[in-house]
């Protein structure tokens, strides 16, 4: 099974070296994002429009982080191997879409949707499995490619941030793999697992924090989501939503994850950490789920979001205490120059897209309110 790696579109929009790698930086800046996903980029973005000066600082050669959308088997359309749906009681990233003007459809959730375990399959009368939920067209990582192209020129690429220094109370040093960078704040945009298992904070980070922060899951930080590309939606042909649940796996849910009017065709699945990915018992789940018809994907596409050693800390999955999400003391000021915000700080909507937006607002606001 291939397995996604970089950004399979390469860079956003196809503009090569727009967002500059490997050069050694030392620059000044009001504000430093450490993190270029959609909390990140977000954040940018508000504080740019606030008139002030800010650098992202990116680990991986891509923007997006757990935004990633692979190209198809023609390359004329996307499959999401991260996030793929927002809510229509979502308001921020409803607004956001409409500001951008990104395409979007709505998820396929007509049809029965079928239930498995160990005794075999069963077609369930309708679809208790999906409700309604909107599809960016273009992939979902269409969303930080847009606010990144509003960035030109601010944002770093291949530079993960291992240090973090208070300096004389004024100002933070953050060191990165290019450089140093210097700024009056700086804001740690990444789940706060890994940002504590990465970054080196001086003076350390308050013991309590710490503790909350480094218990803090990943949302989906521990799953393998596979998509399965097919021909065409067979499965719809047979009245099936393509949507299951399943106790047998290796996939234990699954959905439609069919581009607009059926192209690119494709169902994707969840499979948890424990799960053995074999391709061929993954094919084998999908034709006792769907049909023979399922026997002969295109391509199959895996990413493994707990070897993602910018989404993951190690032992990613065994953090499960999800009442840490949105904890009040993630909204404190550390040595009142920092901020840890990511999509799991936020008090509304913790784990989705809507919640990375929720927090870069949260913290923009806090932010231009210090800077005066
Ligand atoms: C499989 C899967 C399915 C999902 N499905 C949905 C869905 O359908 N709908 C939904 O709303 N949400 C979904 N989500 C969640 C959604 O993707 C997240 O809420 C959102 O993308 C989080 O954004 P973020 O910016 O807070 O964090 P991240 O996207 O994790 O961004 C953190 C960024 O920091 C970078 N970074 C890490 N370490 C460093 C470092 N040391 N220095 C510099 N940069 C660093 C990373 O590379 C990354 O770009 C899904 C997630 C996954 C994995």
């Amino acid at each position: 099974m291939a397995a996604a790696a970089g950004d399979p579109l390469g860079s956003p929009r196809g503009a090569a070296g727009r967002y500059p790698a490997g050069a050694h930086v030392s620059s000044t800046q009001d504000v430093i994002v450490v993190g270029a996903g959609v909390t990140g980029l977000a954040l940018a973005d508000r504080l740019r429009h606030a008139g002030l000066q800010v650098l992202v600082l990116e680990a991986r050669d891509r923007v997006g982080g757990r935004l990633l959308s692979a190209a198809d088997r023609s390359g004329a359309a996307t499959l999401d191997l991260g996030a793929s749906w927002c809510w229509p009681d979502e308001p921020r990233v409803q607004a956001l879409v409409a500001r951008l003007g990104l395409p979007m459809h709505e998820q396929h959730i007509v049809g029965d949707a079928m239930y498995q375990d160990a005794s075999g399959t069963q077609r369930l009368a309708g679809n208790p499995i999906d409700g309604r939920a909107l599809r960016f067209s273009s992939g979902a990582q269409s969303l930080a490619h847009a606010l990144a192209a509003r960035l030109d020129g601010s944002i770093l690429l291949s530079s993960p941030v291992s240090s973090i220094r208070v300096v004389g109370g004024a100002s933070v040093e953050v060191e990165h793999a290019n450089g140093c960078a210097y700024a009056r704040y700086a804001v740690v945009a990444l789940p706060p697992a890994l940002a504590v298992a990465q970054i080196d904070f001086d003076p350390p980070l308050p013991p309590a924090l710490v503790t909350l922060a480094s218990g803090t899951p990943v949302w989906m930080g521990a799953m393998t989501k596979v998509v399965a590309e097919y021909a065409a939606p067979f499965w719809r042909e047979a009245g099936l939503a393509g949507a299951a649940m399943s106790h047998a796996g290796p996939l234990r849910e699954l959905h439609d994850l069919c581009g607009p009017h059926g192209q690119p065709a494709a169902i994707f699945g969840f499979a948890p950490a424990e799960a053995t990915m074999e391709p061929a018992a993954v094919i084998g789940q999908l034709v006792a789920l769907f049909g023979e018809a399922a026997a002969a994907p295109l391509a199959l596409h895996a990413q493994c979001w707990r070897a993602e050693q910018w989404t993951s800390p190690p032992a990613v999955e065994r953090l499960a205490n999800y009442a840490t999400f949105g904890d009040p003391r993630y909204r404190q000021a550390i040595h009142s120059r920092v901020w840890l915000g990511s999509t799991e700080t936020a008090p509304a909507h913790p784990g989705h897209i809507e919640g990375a937006l929720e927090s870069a607002a949260a913290i923009g606001d806090a932010i231009t309110a210090a800077a005066g």
